[in-house]
């Protein structure tokens, strides 16, 4: 242990939250160590993240200079119904990235030695002067505070409060990549500078182009990314799409060459009538289309004892808003923030830290919802069904879903 380190922080979750964390609170001259279950395969976990202001200055103060070359970008946004038919656009210009390629950002300014890929947290004990983190392999190690990044399933979370869990908003998002090359030129002739949408009843499909295999944003070599959010109503559908084809339940995720086969051949087979013609040609061309659950989620506390939630583990809003990614920087930047005042004691700078992260967790939440009120179950109360009407309009999609100012839109 370095003896002129203020302190020392276990991140469990090398994700957007963790790898966020892990590079400012070392800037800060903690001794940081980046715990992640998964191993080198994290890199390749691609699909389109929409990019905003908060996005951008969260890099900024993480000292990773993002730009042009991290995206794509759409000059505004596109609306088309099933028939093909285009009911509006809208200006809006922003440029599209991709999780990989956001994940590759933030590993390169992250050391190494501190990211230990391959580590499943298993337990963790706290006492007076700090936590022990055990791992499933048997490491074991000490700290000062554990952050759980360790998003939306958090298992940390499930220790420290084991009643908070995600509620199922009864919906899902089938997604896929799909080669650009591999689509037909009429597609990008109509799509290929847009943020689409197409708004088949009580559904919503989205797409935009992203940087392609390696990173690449050569035109030619890109990846169509295409989001389609389909209900599937109560705890008993949502069961039924993430059990493979041997029966076992996959109640955290379900991996996409273990969704069963029937499931993605009605997709398919529903995309060639209820959606605009250009995506159902985006539709056929996805070799493995993968499946996501919506869920709403804050947590009631971000400090337990020792233990500091941020990320998808302290709050996960419906992506409609597009928030995650610039709220797991935000929520690290601000703990690093909490670590740096001198001028109230540590509990009182992490207190306030959760007020303000709880408060801004809380409006995401619920503007995400309003955003998918037409999706899901039916809305049963007038004012539910108002909200429905009012989000499902092509002109409010087109403005709000995953828009380049969504700060506008929160309520404290
Ligand atoms: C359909 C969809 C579209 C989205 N679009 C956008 C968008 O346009 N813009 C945007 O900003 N966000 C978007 N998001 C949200 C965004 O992906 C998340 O908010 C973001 O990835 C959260 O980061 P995180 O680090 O908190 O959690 P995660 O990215 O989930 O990372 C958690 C990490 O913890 C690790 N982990 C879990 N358990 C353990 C364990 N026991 N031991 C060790 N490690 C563990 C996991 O392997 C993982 O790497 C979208 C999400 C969905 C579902």
């Amino acid at each position: 242990m370095n003896s002129q380190a203020p302190g020392r922080i276990v991140v469990v979750g090398g994700s957007m939250a963790g790898l966020f964390c892990g590079i400012l609170l070392r800037r800060l001259g903690y001794e940081v160590e980046v715990y992640e279950r998964a191993g080198e395969a994290l890199a390749s976990r691609g699909a389109g993240i929409a990019t905003h202001r908060e996005l951008y200055a969260a890099f900024k103060q993480a000292g990773v200079r993002i730009d042009r070359a991290m995206g794509v970008e759409t000059a505004g946004r596109i609306a088309i119904a099933p028939d093909g038919t285009v009911l509006g656009t809208h200006p809006m210009p922003q440029i599209m990235t991709s999780w990989g390629l956001l994940y590759r950002f933030l590993r390169r300014e992250y050391p190494d030695a501190h990211y230990h890929a391959g580590a499943v947290f298993a337990d963790f004990s706290e006492d007076a002067d700090g936590v022990t983190v055990r791992f499933e392999d048997g490491r074991e190690t000490r700290a000062d505070w554990l952050v759980a990044a360790d998003g939306l399933h958090s298992s940390i979370r499930a220790k420290v409060l084991p009643a908070a869990v995600p509620e199922y908003a009864g919906y899902a998002a089938w997604r896929g990549l799909v080669d650009e090359a591999a689509l037909p030129a009429s597609f990008l002739e109509q799509l290929s500078g847009q943020f689409a949408f197409c708004l088949p009843e009580g559904e919503h499909m989205l797409g935009y182009l992203v940087a392609g295999p390696n990173d690449d944003l050569t035109p030619g070599r890109r990846w169509y990314n295409w989001v389609w959010y389909r209900p599937a109503v109560g705890a008993a559908a949502l069961a039924d799409l993430l059990t493979d084809e041997c029966g076992r339940h996959h109640p955290l995720g379900i991996p996409h060459h273990l969704i069963r086969a029937e499931h993605i051949a009605k997709m398919r087979a529903d995309a060639e009538i209820r959606v605009a013609p250009l995506f159902r040609e985006a539709v056929r061309r996805t070799e493995r289309p993968f499946l996501q659950p919506i869920y709403d989620f804050v947590s009631p506390r971000l400090v337990c004892g020792r233990v500091l939630l941020v990320g998808d583990a302290a709050c996960t809003a419906r992506p409609h808003i597009g928030l995650g990614v610039s709220k797991a920087a935000d929520d690290a930047a601000k703990l690093a923030h909490a670590f740096y005042r001198t001028d109230v004691d540590r509990r009182s700078a992490l207190a306030d830290w959760e007020a303000d992260r709880l408060r801004f967790a809380r409006a995401a939440v619920k503007h995400s919802r309003s955003l998918g009120a037409y999706l899901g179950p039916a809305q049963t109360t007038p004012e539910g069904r108002a909200l429905a009407e009012f989000n499902r309009r092509p002109e409010t999609v087109m403005a709000r879903a995953a828009a380049t100012d969504p700060e506008r839109y929160l309520e404290y």
